[in-house]
């Protein structure tokens, strides 16, 4: 089987909450999807999305999707998709770094290669765990009286994970965490992400302002590596790292500092379903707990998610993020009617072969770029 064309397409995805706020001003109303559709030999074809959070939230922005994606492409062409590892050895060999670029390319190659061999890819990617998973709500900072409205919005929605958004003034932060913690229910799992919006001082500050005990998890309080491990030193917080967790280095030198107690696996940030995979067996290997997400993106992001998440064990998988809330368009339907969706907050990855979705071509559109052996 070999990789024949190569389609790009660019879809804008509004934010279903109108505009989303991070710490530092950080401000965001669209993004900008790249879909990629991988056409083979034998006429089967694959897709994979790559939407970063702006350019403003790690280093990667839509444009440069695309650019890395033109960079990689003539390279790729006449690869079996099916040898995920080798496809990537020739990206890498074609551009160093840029994991958002080579995402898109890397997840239509395990959907090809799930419908070449007629299994869907969890069972690829080691195999399904029997445990429906909890989705996390993605609650933007605020006054606190607004999340704590916001995150009881997503209970209702049965969501048992709410990621509470801070990265200012101590004072604010801690009252924006009690308010979100005001009306917990049983099982609920709160993380207190920062964005990489503090230093160590506000961080030491805003935590001495919260109760001893409250029942939180931290994460990315810092921008760099060195701030976090010098908080990690004076605090007894469990912490989970995201931005600054990002590729198979940066996990393992994690690791071996003995940093966090957990990472934010995100497709496209961490490089594609395939340094994921190696990524999730470090984490396992170490005891890591993990969430599976992606920056942002629609049904194409959200079917790889839910993919490697289910090949978790239960006692480490905190939850995935369902990315299809995030935004107003629907790009993809499951092959299978009534997969991928919600039972109370449950989800569970499709029997289908590949990624399981039918994309919606009329949406797509118009390829910016075609490549053809
Ligand atoms: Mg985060």
């Amino acid at each position: 089987m070999k990789i024949s064309q190569v389609d790009v397409y660019q879809v804008d995805l509004p934010y279903s909450g109108g505009i989303y706020r991070l710490s530092g001003g950080r401000e965001y109303a669209n993004f900008d999807a790249t879909i990629v559709r991988l056409t083979s030999d034998t006429g089967l074809t694959g897709f994979g999305e790559s939407t970063p959070f702006g350019a403003t939230y790690v280093a990667a922005h839509a444009l440069g999707v695309r650019a890395g994606i033109a960079e990689i492409t003539p390279a790729i062409l006449g690869l079996d998709p099916r040898r995920v590892d080798r496809v990537y050895d020739v990206m890498d060999g074609a551009l160093v770094g840029h994991g958002h670029a080579k995402t898109a390319i890397d997840v239509a190659c395990w959907d090809l290669f799930g419908k070449a061999v007629g299994m869907p890819v969890c069972d690829l990617l080691g195999g399904r765990t029997l445990q429906p998973m909890g989705v996390i709500s993605s609650v933007y900072a605020g006054t606190p009286e607004a999340m704590r409205k916001r995150v009881q919005a997503h209970r209702l929605q049965g969501y048992r994970g709410h990621s509470i958004k801070i990265g200012e003034d101590p004072q604010l932060d801690a009252e924006r965490v009690m308010a979100c913690l005001a009306d917990r229910q049983a099982g609920e799992y709160f993380l207190v992400d920062a964005n990489g919006g503090l230093t160590v001082e506000t961080a030491l500050r805003f935590l001495r302002l919260l109760p001893r005990h409250a029942d939180i998890v931290l994460e990315a309080p810092c921008a760099t590596w060195r701030e976090h491990m010098s908080l990690r030193r004076r605090t007894d917080i469990p912490m989970v790292w995201d931005e600054l967790a990002n590729n198979d280095a940066s996990v393992a030198q994690l690791i071996s500092e003995d940093g966090a107690e957990g990472v934010g696996l995100k497709i496209s940030k961490n490089g594609g379903l395939t340094p994921c995979r190696r990524q999730r067996d470090m984490c396992i290997s170490a005891g890591y707990s993990l969430s599976v997400q992606d920056t942002v993106g629609s049904d194409i992001a959200f079917a790889a998610i839910a993919h490697l998440g289910q090949t978790i064990p239960a006692h480490l998988l905190r939850c995935i993020l369902d990315t299809r809330d995030m935004v107003t368009i629907t790009t993809a339907d499951a092959t299978d009617k009534g997969a991928f969706k919600r039972h109370d907050g449950w989800v569970t990855a499709p029997e289908t072969p590949g990624l399981g979705i039918e994309p919606r071509m009329e949406v797509l559109g118009e390829p910016v770029m075609t490549y053809c052996l």
